[in-house]
């Protein structure tokens, strides 16, 4: 690798780890030369596929994200996954190790795309049940998920297990009224079908509330007393402020709204139960009560009882979290992945682990130039704020270790680097079937242009073959 050439580096993922750290990378090593890896054709990860659409100002960062992209040392790689090398049905697959062998650093940012299974009888034979993820990839357009068809006027209780934003967000959804939705950029097959849907009734467990509170003529079902404490005022800020929220309710009351939800603590659900007279679809969610080993105490644990609970579901939503995969090639290289946390393993700092070349039983040690930022590195919490300081603590570590000559393979006179434009020469077909930069704006141009005409922010293509049409006609 050649001494005086500038810093190379690729990126795996164009979701917000991945941008923060190119930009902390593209101003802290001047004359540095980042190329991101995405596998859609488009950019922008969860922002554009997970964030909800009625949230449209928390994707404000894309507009950030195209500042960086605007600089002439940042090129995108669309339609190209990190995976088994080769051109694969319209797109194409670069390996790992071929990869770094044309950089002096890769970055994996490549989010976490699978989910948490419950492991429970029904869960994966009765249909009805759905994973969260897969709702709001297919209600957000993600190409994968555009099949999904979700059959949401199987009845009115739908039941969602798991607490967080997501769970949050598929309520929220379900429980909307679609006409305030049709102006955001919900493909509209999703809203069409949203608007079939006969939910009525959602129940879940999950700490913010607020928003859900505030839908109009959506009722609350009073939380369980026994869970929240008399005084109020005796709990940290935060939790208080929760409670109150919770304690208040909503004004329209259960019994006279067409629609409510309710905050279902201390359950864990134990298996399903298909419908009478439909015995293929889900009728009913059984679930174990637990209760905690001291009240009020956050370091309480849990424990179960002999009671049991069956709420009627024609309905599930899986929402206990997404989970990343090792990529193809970590098993060659000894890159170390934490199969039951689902993330990369990495010193904390986003220098990537693995064992020891020929022995895989000893202590982990530095992987020189592999690194690791956002969900892949942490797991998948934590909003883009967080991601953005978990990507420039991974930019920091790497710039320092470049900039003290540590962890890094040594460069060659005989190989220079050269980046994309090397490794594409490797690539069956070449540069063909990439989406580049200008071809993702024909892309954005296209979607926006359909969204005009329908009144909407933008109206997203939900298939990989409809966006590489629209760069090939050059729209
Ligand atoms: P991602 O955003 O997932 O990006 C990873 C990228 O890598 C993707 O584009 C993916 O296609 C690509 N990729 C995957 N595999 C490969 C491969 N093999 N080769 C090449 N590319 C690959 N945060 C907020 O601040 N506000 C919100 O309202 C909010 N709502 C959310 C709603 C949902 C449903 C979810 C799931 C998350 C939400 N978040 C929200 C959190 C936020 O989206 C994440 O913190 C953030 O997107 C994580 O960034 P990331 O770059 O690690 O992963």
């Amino acid at each position: 690798r050649q001494a005086d050439a500038p810093f190379r580096m690729a990126i795996v993922g164009s979701g917000p780890a991945g941008f923060y750290t190119a930009q902390r990378i593209l101003s802290r090593l001047p004359g540095s030369r980042v190329d991101m890896y995405e596998s859609l054709p488009v950019p922008f990860g969860l922002v554009r596929f997970g964030v909800a659409p009625d949230h449209p100002e928390v994707k404000n960062c894309q507009l950030r994200f195209e500042e960086i992209a605007s600089s002439r040392n940042f090129t995108f790689i669309g339609n190209t996954s990190v995976a088994e090398a080769g051109q694969h049905d319209g797109s194409c697959s670069v390996g790992l190790s071929s990869m770094l062998r044309h950089y002096d650093a890769v970055l994996l940012a490549y989010g976490a795309s699978r989910d948490r299974l419950l492991g429970i009888p029904g869960e994966d034979t009765l249909s009805g049940i759905y994973s969260a993820r897969q709702l709001v990839g297919w209600y957000n357009g993600l190409p994968n998920c555009a099949d999904l068809m979700p059959d949401l006027s199987k009845g009115d209780e739908a039941v969602i297990i798991g607490q967080g934003n997501v769970a949050l967000d598929v309520a929220r959804i379900l429980l909307e009224n679609v006409d305030r939705l049709r102006h955001t950029d919900m493909p509209e097959q999703a809203l069409e079908t949203l608007s079939r849907s006969r939910v009525r009734r959602a129940a879940f467990t999950i700490k913010e509330v607020r928003e859900l509170m505030k839908i109009p003529a959506v009722a609350f079902h009073p939380a369980e007393r026994s869970l929240i404490p008399d005084n109020l005022q005796s709990l940290p800020r935060a939790p208080r402020r929760l409670m109150e929220v919770i304690v208040k309710g909503t004004p329209v009351s259960p019994s006279t709204a067409l629609k409510s939800w309710s905050l279902d603590f201390c359950l864990s659900p134990s298996r399903f139960l298909p419908r009478e007279n439909s015995p293929d679809n889900v009728g009913t969610t059984v679930l174990e009560r637990t209760e905690l080993s001291s009240k009020f105490d956050p370091d309480a644990q849990t424990r179960r009882t002999d009671s049991e609970v069956a709420i009627p579901s024609s309905l599930v939503f899986r929402s206990i979290g997404y989970k990343s995969e090792p990529l193809p090639g970590f098993d060659e290289l000894g890159v170390l992945f934490d199969g039951q946390r689902g993330v990369v393993m990495s010193d904390g700092c986003g220098r990537v682990l693995r064992s020891s070349p020929g022995q895989p039983q000893s202590i982990p040690e530095l992987f020189p130039g592999l690194y690791c930022a956002g969900w892949v590195k942490r797991g998948p919490t934590g909003v883009i704020a967080s991601t953005m300081q978990d990507a420039f603590d991974t930019a920091d570590s790497l710039i320092q270790d470049w900039l003290s000559g540590r962890a890094f393979l040594p460069r060659s006179e005989s190989s220079p680097l050269s980046g994309w434009d090397g490794l594409s020469k490797e690539l069956p077909g070449g540069k063909s079937n990439v989406v580049d930069w200008a071809a993702w704006k024909k892309i954005d141009q296209a979607e926006k242009e359909r969204g005009r005409l329908k009144g909407k922010q933008r109206e997203k293509f939900t298939r990989t073959s409809e966006m590489l049409q629209t760069v090939s006609r050059g729209h």
